[in-house]
C-alpha cells in the first residue's frame, strides 16, 4: 500500500486542506481516499434527509447492484460501511448541515450551525432530491409500493411480472416507463398534460409500445390499497373533465425529476439551467478552482450509487493534484 505525499493541512493558521459536503455515497467515497491520502478531510454529514448522515440510500430497503454484495445489502448498512470505512482512515465526521459557502476567495470559508471551517478546496457531494407528488398516503407507501428509481426497483419482487404506473411526461417517465416493460407486465403511463415532453425519439418508443398505455391529461391522486393494506391502485382525476377513476397497479413510480441540492453554491459557481453543478467533462473540476463536485449534484443522467461513488474518487484524486501543485 503506497500512501501519497500530501501536503499538510495548514492547521497553526486554521485552514484545512479539505471539506467535503455531504455524506452519500460521493461523500464518503472521496472521504475514504482523501483520508487514506493523508489529507485529513473534515465532512460535513448533513442531516436533511430523514435526521440521519448517508443521503439518499437511507430512504431504501435492498441495494442489488451495488458489487461486491452478491445478496444485495441495505441501504442503511452500506452507508454505515461507508461512514466506518471514512471514519478508520481519519476522515472527521460532523453532522451538521452546511448553512454557508464562501468560496469567491481562498482560503475558502464554509459554515455549520456549530462551527466555521476555512479550507483550501472543497468537494460539493449534497446529492438531488426526487421530486415527489405529494400524495396524502405517500409517506405510508414510499418504498412499499412507491418509487423514484425504476432501475433500482423494477425487478424487485414487489414489481416484477405486476402492472405498474409511471408518473410523468419527460424523459425521465418515458425512460422508466420502457425499462419497467422488461419486468412488469404493463405499464400504465400518466401524463398531466395533452402531450409528452419527452424527445421525439422516445415518444416514438413508448407510444409504439403495446406494453405501455398513455393516459394524457390525467393526474394521480392518491393511493388506493387493499384490505391487507398492500397498494392495489391508484386514484386518478382527468384535467380536462374531472372525472374521477382508479387505476389497479401494484406500483407507482415517480419520474418526475430530481432537484440538485446546489443551493448553497448559486452564484458562486456555475449551474446549468436545472440547477445541476457544472464540470468539466470527465472531470470533478467546476468553474472554481479547487472547488470540485462529485455524485448526484452535478450527473443529471446516471444516478447511481456506483457512479457517484466513482465520481467521489475522481474528485478526491483531483484534490490530491490540485494541493500538490499549489502547495
Ligand atoms: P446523496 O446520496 O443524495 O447524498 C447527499 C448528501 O449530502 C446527504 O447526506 C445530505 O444530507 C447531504 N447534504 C445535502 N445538503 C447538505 C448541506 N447543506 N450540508 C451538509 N450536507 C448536505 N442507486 C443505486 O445505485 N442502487 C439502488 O438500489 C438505488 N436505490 C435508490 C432508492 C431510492 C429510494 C433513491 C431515492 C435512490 C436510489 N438510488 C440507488 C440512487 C442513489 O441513492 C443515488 O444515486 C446516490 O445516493 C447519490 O449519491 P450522492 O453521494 O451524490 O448523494
Amino acid at each position: 500500500e503506497i500512501l501519497a505525499a500530501s501536503p499538510s493541512s495548514d492547521s497553526s493558521k486554521g485552514v484545512e486542506n479539505l471539506v467535503i459536503i455531504g455524506s452519500g455515497p460521493a461523500g464518503y467515497t472521496a472521504a475514504i481516499y482523501a483520508a487514506r491520502a493523508n489529507l485529513k478531510p473534515v465532512v460535513f454529514e448533513g442531516y436533511q434527509v430523514g435526521g440521519v448522515p448517508g443521503g439518499q440510500l437511507m430512504t431504501t430497503t435492498e441495494v442489488e447492484n451495488f458489487p461486491g454484495f452478491q445478496e444485495g445489502i441495505t441501504g442503511p448498512d452500506l452507508m454505515d460501511r461507508m461512514r466506518k470505512q471514512a471514519e478508520r482512515w481519519g476522515a472527521e465526521l460532523h453532522q451538521e448541515d452546511v448553512e454557508f459557502v464562501n468560496v469567491k476567495s481562498s482560503p475558502f470559508v464554509i459554515r455549520s450551525s456549530d462551527r466555521e471551517v476555512k479550507c483550501y478546496s472543497v468537494i460539493i457531494a449534497t446529492g438531488a432530491t426526487a421530486k415527489r407528488l405529494r400524495l396524502p398516503r405517500e409517506d405510508e407507501f414510499w418504498s412499499r409500493g412507491i418509487s423514484a428509481c425504476a432501475i433500482c426497483d423494477g425487478a424487485s419482487p414487489l414489481f416484477k411480472g405486476q402492472v405498474l404506473a409511471v408518473v410523468g411526461g419527460g424523459d425521465t417517465a418515458t425512460e422508466e416507463a420502457i425499462y419497467l416493460t422488461k419486468y412488469a407486465r404493463h405499464v400504465h403511463l400518466l401524463v398531466r398534460k395533452d402531450q409528452l415532453q419527452a424527445s421525439k425519439a422516445m415518444q416514438d418508443r413508448v407510444l409504439n409500445n403495446p406494453n405501455i398505455t398513455v393516459h394524457f391529461n390525467t393526474e394521480a391522486m392518491d393511493v388506493v390499497s387493499n384490505d391487507k393494506g398492500q397498494m392495489s391502485g391508484i386514484q386518478l382525476k382527468r384535467t380536462d373533465t374531472g372525472e374521477e377513476s382508479v387505476l389497479e397497479v401494484k406500483g407507482l413510480f415517480y419520474g418526475i425529476g430530481h432537484t440538485p441540492n446546489s443551493q448553497l453554491l448559486q452564484g458562486q459557481i456555475e449551474l446549468d439551467s436545472a440547477g445541476y453543478i457544472l464540470v468539466k467533462e470527465g472531470s470533478a473540476k467546476t468553474s472554481v478552482d479547487g472547488v470540485f463536485a462529485a455524485g448526484d449534484v452535478q450527473d443529471h443522467e446516471w444516478r447511481q450509487a456506483v457512479t457517484a461513488a466513482g465520481s467521489g474518487c475522481i474528485a478526491a484524486l483531483s484534490v490530491e493534484r490540485y494541493l500538490v501543485a499549489n502547495d
